[in-house]
C-alpha cells in the first residue's frame, strides 16, 4: 500500500526515535531508519528517500517487498504501546516520491584505476557493483538473464511491478558496464584474468526435483520456470483450473498466490509437515489463505498420474516422528494405507533450489552445496569473493545486498596492497 503525505506524516509522528534504533541495528543494510522518517516528518521526503537510497541499492524493491516482520519491525519499541511503526511503506513513500518526481542526479564517482567483475546482476551482485563503483572500480556485470535476478525474473508481478524494480535498476545500470551472457567455466576463468577481483552473486537457480514417477509429464513445472512463465506471459498464461503446488516455503505461497492471480478455481498446496512447520512468513500465508488457496498439511507426494499430460497427483498421509532433521524441524513418515488423490491440470514443485552455475565446481564447498566463504566473503580461490543465496541458501533480498556490499569492501581491502 502506498501511503498518503498525509498517512506518511501521521505515521512519523509515532515515531518514538529510539537512541539505540534497534530498527536500523535489525536492518541488513543499516538504514538509519530514525533519521528517515524525522525527514519525512518534517516535509524532506527527497532527503528522506536520499538517506535510505545511501544505505541500500535496491530500495524501491525492498520498500515493496522486503520481509518487515523478521526485521526492523520486528524489534520496533513502538509495539509496546500499541502497534510498531510502519517502518517499510514509510520507506516505499519516500522512494517513490523520489522516483515519480525524477531521479536526484548521482555524481560520477571517482576512478582508481582498478578492475573488477560481478557475475550474477541479482540482488547481491548489483548491491556489490554499486558498492565497487562508489569505492572507483570500473566494473564489469555479467548476467544471463538481464538486471534483477529474482525480483525480475520470478517474484509475481502483482507483488512487485516492472516500473518499481526499473526504478532502481535503471539508476544503478549507469554505473557499471553491463555484459548479457552466461557465463561458464571458459568465461569464467578469462573474466577473472581480466580484473583484479571477482564478485560471484549467481543466486540458486536449478528447481530440486521430487524423484517420482510422472514428473517429466506435461503440465509438471519447477516453480521458478512456473512463476518465470507467468511474469512473461500475463494474463496469457494457461495453467489450467486445478493446479496443485508442492512445498512448503516462500516460494510455493507466491506459486499458489500466481495460480489464484491467473484465474485457478482450485489451488491446493500439500505440504509434508504442519502448518506450525512452516518456513513462510505469516502475511504470505495469510494472503494465500485470503486469496482461497487450500492446504493439505501431512501429505507426500507420491506419484504424478497421467498419460502424457498430468491429470492428478498421489499424495500418501503422513505424521511427524519425534526425529529432527538438521532444520531443527520433525521429519514426517508416512502414514500405511492412506493415500488420497488431488485431481490436477497442473503440478509445480517448489521443494527448494540449488545453485546453476557450472562453474562452482571450481569452488569449495559446504555440506549442502553452496559457496564456500570466510568471513570476509572470500571463497576458496584468492579474488573471488561471493555472496547471497548462492553462499547460504535462500534468503532475503536485503541480506543479499548486505552481503554484496560487505563482499565489495573486502575485495577493496583485498586490492589495496596490490598492484
Ligand atoms: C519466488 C521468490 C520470491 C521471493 N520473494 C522475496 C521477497 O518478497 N522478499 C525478499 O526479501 N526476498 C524474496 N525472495 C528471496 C530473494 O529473491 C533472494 O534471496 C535474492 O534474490 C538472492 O539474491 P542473489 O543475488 O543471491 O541471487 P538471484 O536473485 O538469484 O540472482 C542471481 C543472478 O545470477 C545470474 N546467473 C546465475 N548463473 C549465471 C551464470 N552462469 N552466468 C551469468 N549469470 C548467472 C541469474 O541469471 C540471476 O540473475 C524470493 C525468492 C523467490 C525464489
Amino acid at each position: 500500500m502506498l501511503l498518503t503525505p498525509q498517512q506518511a506524516v501521521t505515521e512519523s509522528q509515532r515515531c518514538l526515535y529510539c537512541f539505540d534504533a534497534p530498527c536500523t541495528q535489525a536492518c541488513p543494510v543499516h538504514i538509519d531508519i530514525p533519521k528517515f522518517i524525522s525527514m519525512i516528518k518534517s516535509g524532506n521526503v527527497i532527503g528522506a528517500a536520499k538517506v535510505v537510497k545511501s544505505s541500500h541499492a535496491l530500495a524501491n524493491v525492498c520498500g515493496k517487498v522486503c520481509p518487515e516482520e523478521i526485521f526492523c519491525q520486528s524489534v520496533c519499541n513502538r509495539a509496546k504501546q500499541d502497534t510498531p511503526i510502519h517502518i517499510r511503506e514509510l520507506h516505499f513513500f519516500a522512494t517513490q516520491h523520489e522516483a515519480k518526481n525524477g531521479f536526484a542526479s548521482l555524481r560520477e564517482f571517482p576512478k582508481n584505476g582498478k578492475k573488477a567483475a560481478v557475475i550474477g546482476a541479482g540482488p547481491s551482485g548489483l548491491g556489490c557493483a554499486f558498492e565497487l563503483s562508489k569505492l572507483g572500480y570500473d566494473v564489469h556485470v555479467y548476467d544471463a538473464k538481464g538486471l534483477g535476478g529474482v525480483p525480475k525474473n520470478s517474484i509475481p508481478a502483482f507483488r512487485l511491478s516492472e516500473e518499481e524494480l526499473g526504478s532502481d535498476v535503471d539508476l544503478l545500470a549507469r554505473h557499471f558496464h553491463f555484459h548479457e551472457t552466461s557465463v561458464d567455466s571458459e568465461a569464467f576463468a578469462r573474466i577473472r584474468q581480466q580484473h583484479e577481483a571477482t564478485f560471484i552473486g549467481v543466486g540458486l537457480g536449478l528447481d530440486k526435483r521430487l524423484g517420482i514417477t510422472g514428473e517429466d509429464l506435461k503440465g509438471v513445472y519447477p516453480v521458478l520456470e512456473f512463476l518465470e512463465r507467468a511474469k512473461e506471459n500475463g494474463s496469457r498464461s494457461n495453467f489450467g483450473s486445478r493446479v496443485v503446488i508442492v512445498g512448503g516455503g516462500n516460494v510455493s505461497l507466491d506459486a499458489a498466490a500466481t495460480a489464484k492471480h491467473l484465474g485457478a478455481k482450485e489451488v491446493t498446496l500439500v505440504y509434508r509437515r504442519s502448518e506450525m512447520e512452516m518456513k513462510v512468513w505469516k502475511s504470505e500465508l495469510l494472503e494465500a489463505k485470503k486469496l482461497g488457496v487450500q492446504m493439505q498439511f501431512l501429505a507426500q507426494p507420491m506419484q504424478i498420474l497421467g498419460e502424457e499430460r498430468v491429470r492428478g497427483i498421489r499424495c500418501r498421509r503422513t505424521r511427524l516422528s519425534e526425529k529432527v532433521d538438521s532444520t531443527g524441524r520433525p521429519v514426517p513418515v508416512e502414514v500405511p494405507n492412506s493415500d488420497f488423490v488431488l485431481d490436477a491440470d497442473a503440478v509445480v514443485v517448489a521443494i527448494g533450489q540449488q545453485i546453476h552455475a557450472e562453474f562452482v565446481h571450481f569452488f569449495e564447498r559446504t555440506k549442502q552445496g553452496f559457496i564456500k566463504v570466510d568471513e570476509a566473503f572470500q571463497t576458496s580461490l584468492p579474488g573471488i569473493f561471493a555472496g547471497g543465496d548462492a553462499i547460504a541458501g535462500e534468503g532475503t533480498i536485503v541480506q543479499a545486498v548486505a552481503q554484496g556490499k560487505q563482499a565489495a569492501h573486502s575485495m577493496h581491502e583485498y586490492l589495496k596492497d596490490r598492484n
